[in-house]
Protein backbone atom coordinates (compact mmCIF):
# COMPACT_ATOMS: atom_id res chain seq x y z
CA UNK A 1 0.00 0.00 0.00
CA UNK A 2 0.94 3.92 -0.76
CA UNK A 3 1.74 6.30 2.14
CA UNK A 4 1.53 9.79 1.47
CA UNK A 5 3.20 11.17 4.70
CA UNK A 6 2.52 15.00 5.71
CA UNK A 7 4.97 16.73 8.06
CA UNK A 8 7.42 14.08 7.53
CA UNK A 9 10.45 15.89 9.64
CA UNK A 10 8.32 16.15 12.69
CA UNK A 11 8.17 14.06 15.65
CA UNK A 12 5.01 11.75 14.60
CA UNK A 13 7.04 11.79 10.83
CA UNK A 14 9.75 10.26 11.73
CA UNK A 15 8.70 7.93 13.98
CA UNK A 16 5.82 6.59 10.82
CA UNK A 17 9.08 6.50 8.62
CA UNK A 18 10.39 4.11 11.22
CA UNK A 19 7.39 1.84 11.45
CA UNK A 20 7.30 2.24 7.27
CA UNK A 21 10.81 1.52 7.28
CA UNK A 22 10.32 -1.53 9.39
CA UNK A 23 7.22 -2.87 7.00
CA UNK A 24 8.86 -2.37 3.73
CA UNK A 25 6.60 -5.81 2.40
CA UNK A 26 3.32 -3.84 3.37
CA UNK A 27 3.80 -0.47 3.14
CA UNK A 28 5.60 2.47 0.12
CA UNK A 29 5.84 5.71 1.61
CA UNK A 30 5.41 7.89 -1.81
CA UNK A 31 5.23 11.32 -0.99
CA UNK A 32 6.92 13.12 1.93
CA UNK A 33 6.16 17.08 2.63
CA UNK A 34 7.35 19.38 5.50
CA UNK A 35 7.02 23.00 5.99
CA UNK A 36 10.66 24.52 5.93
CA UNK A 37 13.11 22.24 6.96
CA UNK A 38 14.88 21.55 4.01
CA UNK A 39 17.87 19.46 5.57
CA UNK A 40 15.77 16.73 7.54
CA UNK A 41 13.41 16.26 4.30
CA UNK A 42 16.44 15.87 1.73
CA UNK A 43 17.88 12.97 4.36
CA UNK A 44 14.57 11.47 4.46
CA UNK A 45 14.40 11.87 0.65
CA UNK A 46 17.50 10.26 -0.01
CA UNK A 47 16.84 7.56 2.24
CA UNK A 48 13.47 6.85 0.86
CA UNK A 49 13.08 8.72 -2.68
CA UNK A 50 9.17 8.83 -3.01
CA UNK A 51 7.63 9.91 -6.06
CA UNK A 52 6.53 13.25 -4.56
CA UNK A 53 8.60 15.69 -2.56
CA UNK A 54 6.23 18.95 -1.15
CA UNK A 55 7.75 22.11 0.95
CA UNK A 56 5.58 24.74 2.18
CA UNK A 57 7.50 27.60 2.38
CA UNK A 58 9.70 28.97 -0.07
CA UNK A 59 12.83 27.95 0.43
CA UNK A 60 16.00 28.82 -2.20
CA UNK A 61 17.95 25.82 -1.19
CA UNK A 62 14.98 23.34 -1.58
CA UNK A 63 15.83 21.17 -4.70
CA UNK A 64 14.01 22.35 -8.38
CA UNK A 65 12.00 19.09 -8.72
CA UNK A 66 10.28 19.84 -5.25
CA UNK A 67 6.52 21.03 -5.36
CA UNK A 68 6.31 24.50 -3.17
CA UNK A 69 3.64 26.10 -1.16
CA UNK A 70 0.72 24.83 1.30
CA UNK A 71 -0.67 23.19 -2.18
CA UNK A 72 1.54 20.38 -1.82
CA UNK A 73 -0.39 19.11 1.20
CA UNK A 74 -3.31 18.79 -0.79
CA UNK A 75 -1.31 17.42 -4.25
CA UNK A 76 0.68 14.84 -1.58
CA UNK A 77 -2.92 13.77 -0.16
CA UNK A 78 -4.69 13.07 -2.95
CA UNK A 79 -1.22 11.73 -5.33
CA UNK A 80 -2.71 8.63 -7.01
CA UNK A 81 -0.12 5.99 -5.42
CA UNK A 82 -1.18 6.86 -1.86
CA UNK A 83 -3.84 4.57 -0.61
CA UNK A 84 -3.31 6.02 3.13
CA UNK A 85 -2.57 9.45 4.07
CA UNK A 86 -0.56 10.22 7.67
CA UNK A 87 -1.31 13.43 8.44
CA UNK A 88 1.31 14.39 10.86
CA UNK A 89 0.96 18.11 10.41
CA UNK A 90 0.53 20.47 13.43
CA UNK A 91 -2.29 22.92 13.83
CA UNK A 92 -5.16 24.19 11.38
CA UNK A 93 -2.79 24.21 8.43
CA UNK A 94 -3.23 20.50 8.36
CA UNK A 95 -7.36 20.83 7.11
CA UNK A 96 -7.34 21.16 3.38
CA UNK A 97 -5.86 17.65 3.38
CA UNK A 98 -7.66 16.13 5.24
CA UNK A 99 -10.58 16.80 3.47
CA UNK A 100 -8.88 16.58 0.21
CA UNK A 101 -7.50 12.66 1.10
CA UNK A 102 -11.17 11.93 2.76
CA UNK A 103 -13.05 13.22 -0.48
CA UNK A 104 -10.51 10.78 -2.52
CA UNK A 105 -11.83 8.09 -0.73
CA UNK A 106 -8.40 7.42 1.16
CA UNK A 107 -8.10 6.28 4.64
CA UNK A 108 -6.54 8.96 6.81
CA UNK A 109 -4.12 8.47 9.73
CA UNK A 110 -4.35 11.40 12.02
CA UNK A 111 -2.32 12.68 14.00
CA UNK A 112 -3.30 16.37 13.08
CA UNK A 113 -5.96 16.42 16.03
CA UNK A 114 -6.65 20.05 15.20
CA UNK A 115 -8.26 19.13 12.61
CA UNK A 116 -11.36 17.46 14.43
CA UNK A 117 -11.49 19.96 16.98
CA UNK A 118 -11.92 22.63 14.18
CA UNK A 119 -14.02 21.01 11.72
CA UNK A 120 -15.21 17.96 13.11
CA UNK A 121 -19.03 17.73 11.14
CA UNK A 122 -17.00 18.73 8.45
CA UNK A 123 -14.13 16.25 8.20
CA UNK A 124 -16.45 13.18 9.79
CA UNK A 125 -19.46 13.71 7.23
CA UNK A 126 -16.86 14.11 4.37
CA UNK A 127 -15.61 10.85 5.32
CA UNK A 128 -18.89 9.45 5.16
CA UNK A 129 -19.87 10.68 2.23
CA UNK A 130 -17.20 9.62 -0.16
CA UNK A 131 -15.91 6.31 1.66
CA UNK A 132 -12.61 7.60 2.62
CA UNK A 133 -11.89 6.64 6.73
CA UNK A 134 -10.64 8.56 9.43
CA UNK A 135 -8.17 6.56 11.83
CA UNK A 136 -6.76 8.14 14.67
CA UNK A 137 -2.92 8.14 15.71
CA UNK A 138 -3.43 9.82 19.03
CA UNK A 139 -2.32 6.82 21.17
CA UNK A 140 -5.95 7.97 23.88
CA UNK A 141 -7.91 7.10 20.69
CA UNK A 142 -6.03 4.44 19.33
CA UNK A 143 -6.46 2.80 22.75
CA UNK A 144 -10.12 3.57 22.63
CA UNK A 145 -10.66 2.22 19.15
CA UNK A 146 -8.71 -1.16 20.33
CA UNK A 147 -11.08 -1.39 23.25
CA UNK A 148 -14.32 -0.85 20.44
CA UNK A 149 -12.93 -3.22 18.29
CA UNK A 150 -16.76 -4.74 16.79
CA UNK A 151 -18.52 -2.76 19.48
CA UNK A 152 -21.49 -0.20 18.47
CA UNK A 153 -22.07 2.88 20.45
CA UNK A 154 -25.15 1.84 22.13
CA UNK A 155 -22.48 -0.40 24.20
CA UNK A 156 -20.34 1.98 25.51
CA UNK A 157 -21.69 3.92 28.82
CA UNK A 158 -18.13 6.00 29.14
CA UNK A 159 -14.64 6.81 27.47
CA UNK A 160 -11.97 7.90 29.69
CA UNK A 161 -9.12 9.69 28.55
CA UNK A 162 -5.80 9.40 30.48
CA UNK A 163 -3.54 12.31 30.64
CA UNK A 164 0.34 12.18 31.90
CA UNK A 165 -0.88 15.37 33.81
CA UNK A 166 2.36 17.35 31.80
CA UNK A 167 5.27 19.22 33.62
CA UNK A 168 3.06 20.96 35.77
CA UNK A 169 1.22 18.34 37.61
CA UNK A 170 2.83 18.33 41.06
CA UNK A 171 3.66 22.39 41.00
CA UNK A 172 1.71 24.99 43.17
CA UNK A 173 -0.23 27.43 41.59
CA UNK A 174 1.75 30.10 41.53
CA UNK A 175 4.68 28.32 40.37
CA UNK A 176 2.81 26.82 37.07
CA UNK A 177 1.88 30.59 36.77
CA UNK A 178 5.17 31.45 36.21
CA UNK A 179 6.67 28.49 34.08
CA UNK A 180 9.39 29.81 31.29
CA UNK A 181 9.56 28.09 27.84
CA UNK A 182 12.08 25.11 29.22
CA UNK A 183 9.88 24.67 31.73
CA UNK A 184 6.67 23.57 30.06
CA UNK A 185 9.31 21.93 27.21
CA UNK A 186 10.22 19.10 29.54
CA UNK A 187 7.84 16.91 29.50
CA UNK A 188 7.73 13.37 32.04
CA UNK A 189 6.82 10.43 29.50
CA UNK A 190 6.64 11.70 25.89
CA UNK A 191 8.98 12.86 23.09
CA UNK A 192 6.70 15.34 21.14
CA UNK A 193 6.92 18.37 19.05
CA UNK A 194 6.88 22.02 20.77
CA UNK A 195 3.17 22.99 20.39
CA UNK A 196 1.79 19.84 21.16
CA UNK A 197 4.24 19.63 24.60
CA UNK A 198 2.66 23.15 25.80
CA UNK A 199 -0.59 21.55 24.85
CA UNK A 200 0.36 18.68 27.65
CA UNK A 201 1.86 21.64 30.16
CA UNK A 202 -1.17 23.61 29.82
CA UNK A 203 -3.89 20.17 29.37
CA UNK A 204 -4.91 22.20 26.62
CA UNK A 205 -3.88 18.84 24.54
CA UNK A 206 -6.51 16.56 26.92
CA UNK A 207 -9.38 19.28 25.86
CA UNK A 208 -8.71 18.96 22.23
CA UNK A 209 -8.62 15.26 22.77
CA UNK A 210 -11.79 15.52 24.66
CA UNK A 211 -13.51 16.73 21.17
CA UNK A 212 -11.46 14.36 19.18
CA UNK A 213 -12.97 11.27 20.64
CA UNK A 214 -16.42 13.06 20.30
CA UNK A 215 -16.18 13.16 17.08
CA UNK A 216 -14.26 9.97 16.13
CA UNK A 217 -16.74 8.13 18.31
CA UNK A 218 -19.82 9.95 18.20
CA UNK A 219 -19.85 9.97 22.22
CA UNK A 220 -21.57 12.61 23.92
CA UNK A 221 -19.09 15.12 26.33
CA UNK A 222 -21.16 13.84 29.40
CA UNK A 223 -19.85 10.83 28.65
CA UNK A 224 -16.46 11.12 28.42
CA UNK A 225 -14.14 11.71 31.36
CA UNK A 226 -10.56 12.30 31.92
CA UNK A 227 -7.87 11.06 34.64
CA UNK A 228 -4.74 11.83 35.00
CA UNK A 229 -2.30 8.97 35.04
CA UNK A 230 1.63 9.82 35.19
CA UNK A 231 3.04 6.67 34.11
CA UNK A 232 1.37 7.33 30.24
CA UNK A 233 0.87 3.56 30.24
CA UNK A 234 -2.71 3.06 30.21
CA UNK A 235 -3.83 5.00 27.25
CA UNK A 236 -7.60 4.98 27.89
CA UNK A 237 -10.30 2.55 29.26
CA UNK A 238 -13.88 2.08 27.82
CA UNK A 239 -16.52 1.60 30.11
CA UNK A 240 -19.44 -0.49 28.86
CA UNK A 241 -23.37 0.02 29.74
CA UNK A 242 -22.52 -3.63 31.86
CA UNK A 243 -20.28 -2.09 33.94
CA UNK A 244 -17.33 -3.79 32.79
CA UNK A 245 -13.67 -1.54 31.61
CA UNK A 246 -11.55 -2.42 29.20
CA UNK A 247 -7.90 -0.55 28.33
CA UNK A 248 -5.25 -0.61 26.38
CA UNK A 249 -1.73 -0.73 27.52
CA UNK A 250 1.48 -0.61 26.16
CA UNK A 251 4.91 1.38 26.58
CA UNK A 252 4.58 5.04 25.55
CA UNK A 253 5.82 5.16 22.40
CA UNK A 254 3.98 6.20 19.22
CA UNK A 255 5.19 4.06 16.98
CA UNK A 256 2.40 1.37 18.58
CA UNK A 257 -0.90 3.75 17.62
CA UNK A 258 1.25 4.78 14.01
CA UNK A 259 0.78 0.79 13.12
CA UNK A 260 -2.80 0.17 14.39
CA UNK A 261 -3.54 3.15 12.26
CA UNK A 262 -1.68 1.82 9.18
CA UNK A 263 -3.04 -1.82 9.12
CA UNK A 264 -6.58 -1.33 11.28
CA UNK A 265 -9.37 -3.37 11.52
CA UNK A 266 -5.57 -5.94 11.33
CA UNK A 267 -2.66 -6.78 13.38
CA UNK A 268 1.32 -7.44 11.62
CA UNK A 269 3.86 -8.37 13.63
CA UNK A 270 6.29 -6.09 14.63
CA UNK A 271 8.97 -5.91 17.04
CA UNK A 272 10.57 -2.21 16.58
CA UNK A 273 8.94 -1.38 20.54
CA UNK A 274 10.43 -3.10 23.60
CA UNK A 275 8.04 -5.58 24.82
CA UNK A 276 6.37 -4.96 27.97
CA UNK A 277 7.37 -5.33 30.92
CA UNK A 278 4.52 -5.45 33.55
CA UNK A 279 7.10 -5.57 36.28
CA UNK A 280 9.62 -2.96 35.37
CA UNK A 281 6.51 -0.55 34.78
CA UNK A 282 6.06 -0.77 38.48
CA UNK A 283 2.93 1.06 39.88
CA UNK A 284 0.11 1.89 38.00
CA UNK A 285 -1.60 5.19 39.37
CA UNK A 286 -4.37 7.47 38.97
CA UNK A 287 -5.48 11.14 40.06
CA UNK A 288 -8.40 14.22 39.86
CA UNK A 289 -7.45 16.80 37.59
CA UNK A 290 -6.62 20.45 38.87
CA UNK A 291 -8.81 21.75 37.19
CA UNK A 292 -8.60 25.37 39.13
CA UNK A 293 -4.67 24.79 38.32
CA UNK A 294 -5.74 23.63 34.44
CA UNK A 295 -8.24 25.79 33.26
CA UNK A 296 -7.76 25.12 29.51
CA UNK A 297 -8.94 21.57 29.98
CA UNK A 298 -12.74 22.72 31.08
CA UNK A 299 -12.48 25.87 29.09
CA UNK A 300 -11.87 23.77 25.71
CA UNK A 301 -14.52 20.95 26.74
CA UNK A 302 -16.58 23.73 27.59
CA UNK A 303 -16.09 25.10 24.13
CA UNK A 304 -16.28 21.61 22.55
CA UNK A 305 -20.05 21.83 24.57
CA UNK A 306 -21.34 24.87 22.91
CA UNK A 307 -20.26 23.68 19.36
CA UNK A 308 -20.82 26.00 16.32
CA UNK A 309 -17.21 27.93 15.48
CA UNK A 310 -16.45 27.88 19.73
CA UNK A 311 -14.18 24.67 18.98
CA UNK A 312 -12.52 26.15 16.19
CA UNK A 313 -11.95 29.75 17.94
CA UNK A 314 -10.57 27.79 20.88
CA UNK A 315 -8.14 25.88 18.91
CA UNK A 316 -7.33 28.38 16.97
CA UNK A 317 -6.90 31.31 19.66
CA UNK A 318 -4.62 28.37 21.48
CA UNK A 319 -2.22 27.80 18.10
CA UNK A 320 -1.68 31.78 18.35
CA UNK A 321 -1.24 31.94 22.53
CA UNK A 322 1.21 29.08 22.65
CA UNK A 323 3.17 30.69 19.71
CA UNK A 324 3.27 33.44 21.67
CA UNK A 325 4.60 31.77 24.48
CA UNK A 326 7.43 29.74 22.69
CA UNK A 327 8.30 33.40 21.55
CA UNK A 328 8.56 34.69 24.94
CA UNK A 329 6.05 37.29 24.15
CA UNK A 330 3.32 35.63 26.73
CA UNK A 331 3.55 34.11 30.14
CA UNK A 332 2.82 30.67 30.98
CA UNK A 333 -0.65 32.57 32.70
CA UNK A 334 -1.44 34.40 29.54
CA UNK A 335 -2.45 31.32 27.67
CA UNK A 336 -5.32 30.46 29.27
CA UNK A 337 -6.22 34.23 29.54
CA UNK A 338 -5.99 35.32 25.94
CA UNK A 339 -7.59 31.92 25.10
CA UNK A 340 -10.83 32.73 27.03
CA UNK A 341 -11.08 36.13 26.18
CA UNK A 342 -11.30 34.49 22.79
CA UNK A 343 -14.16 32.25 23.20
CA UNK A 344 -16.28 34.38 25.34
CA UNK A 345 -16.31 37.22 22.52
CA UNK A 346 -16.01 35.34 19.15
CA UNK A 347 -17.70 31.92 20.09
CA UNK A 348 -20.91 32.77 18.60
CA UNK A 349 -19.56 33.53 15.44
CA UNK A 350 -21.44 31.73 11.87
CA UNK A 351 -20.18 28.55 11.66
CA UNK A 352 -22.10 26.67 9.11
CA UNK A 353 -19.35 26.05 5.91
CA UNK A 354 -15.72 25.49 5.96
CA UNK A 355 -15.23 29.50 4.74
CA UNK A 356 -16.72 30.34 8.12
CA UNK A 357 -14.88 28.59 10.45
CA UNK A 358 -11.47 29.61 8.51
CA UNK A 359 -13.41 33.14 9.16
CA UNK A 360 -13.30 32.33 12.49
CA UNK A 361 -9.87 30.75 13.44
CA UNK A 362 -8.71 33.66 11.21
CA UNK A 363 -10.40 36.31 13.99
CA UNK A 364 -9.53 34.05 17.32
CA UNK A 365 -5.76 34.35 15.83
CA UNK A 366 -6.21 38.30 15.55
CA UNK A 367 -8.12 38.31 18.78
CA UNK A 368 -5.32 36.86 20.38
CA UNK A 369 -2.66 38.93 18.96
CA UNK A 370 -4.58 42.03 19.68
CA UNK A 371 -4.60 41.12 23.49
CA UNK A 372 -3.86 43.09 26.70
CA UNK A 373 -4.16 39.39 29.01
CA UNK A 374 -0.70 38.30 30.22
P1 LIG B 1 6.21 18.59 15.05
O1 LIG B 1 6.24 20.04 15.30
O2 LIG B 1 7.31 17.74 15.55
O3 LIG B 1 6.07 18.32 13.47
C1 LIG B 1 5.16 19.00 12.68
C2 LIG B 1 5.36 18.67 11.21
O4 LIG B 1 4.41 19.44 10.46
C3 LIG B 1 6.73 19.01 10.66
O5 LIG B 1 7.08 18.06 9.66
C4 LIG B 1 6.53 20.38 9.99
O6 LIG B 1 7.39 20.55 8.89
C5 LIG B 1 5.09 20.27 9.53
N1 LIG B 1 4.40 21.57 9.54
C6 LIG B 1 4.38 22.48 10.56
N2 LIG B 1 3.63 23.55 10.22
C7 LIG B 1 3.17 23.31 8.98
C8 LIG B 1 2.36 24.06 8.08
N3 LIG B 1 1.87 25.27 8.39
N4 LIG B 1 2.09 23.51 6.88
C9 LIG B 1 2.58 22.29 6.55
N5 LIG B 1 3.36 21.55 7.34
C10 LIG B 1 3.65 22.05 8.55
O7 LIG B 1 4.80 18.07 15.63
P2 LIG B 1 4.41 16.61 16.13
O8 LIG B 1 4.70 16.49 17.58
O9 LIG B 1 4.93 15.58 15.19
O10 LIG B 1 2.81 16.69 16.01
C11 LIG B 1 2.14 16.59 14.77
C12 LIG B 1 0.65 16.41 15.04
O11 LIG B 1 0.47 15.17 15.71
C13 LIG B 1 0.02 17.47 15.94
O12 LIG B 1 -1.28 17.73 15.54
C14 LIG B 1 0.02 16.81 17.32
O13 LIG B 1 -1.01 17.30 18.14
C15 LIG B 1 -0.22 15.36 16.93
N6 LIG B 1 0.25 14.37 17.90
C16 LIG B 1 1.57 14.29 18.19
C17 LIG B 1 2.04 13.36 19.11
C18 LIG B 1 3.52 13.21 19.39
O14 LIG B 1 3.88 12.30 20.13
N7 LIG B 1 4.38 14.03 18.83
C19 LIG B 1 1.12 12.51 19.75
C20 LIG B 1 -0.23 12.61 19.43
C21 LIG B 1 -0.65 13.55 18.49
MG1 LIG C 1 -2.68 11.97 22.88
Amino acid sequence: MGVALLGATGSIGNSTLRVLERQRDRFVPVALTANGNVAALAEQVARIAPAYVGLVQACPEAPAHWKRGAECLVEAATHPLADIVVNAVVGAAGLPATLAALRAGKRVALANKETLVMAGEIVTSTAREHGGSLVPVDSEHSAILQCLAGREPHDVRRLILTASGGPFRTWASDRINAATVADALKHPTWQMGSKITIDSATLANKALEVIEAHHLFGVPYDRIEVVVHPQSIIHSFVEFVDGSVLAQLGVPSMELPILYALTWPERVPDTGVPSFDPVGVGALTFESVRHDDFPMLALGIRAGRLGGAAPAVYNAANEQAVALFLDGRLGFAGIPRRVAAAVRDLASLPAGSLETLLAADAAARAHVLAGTED
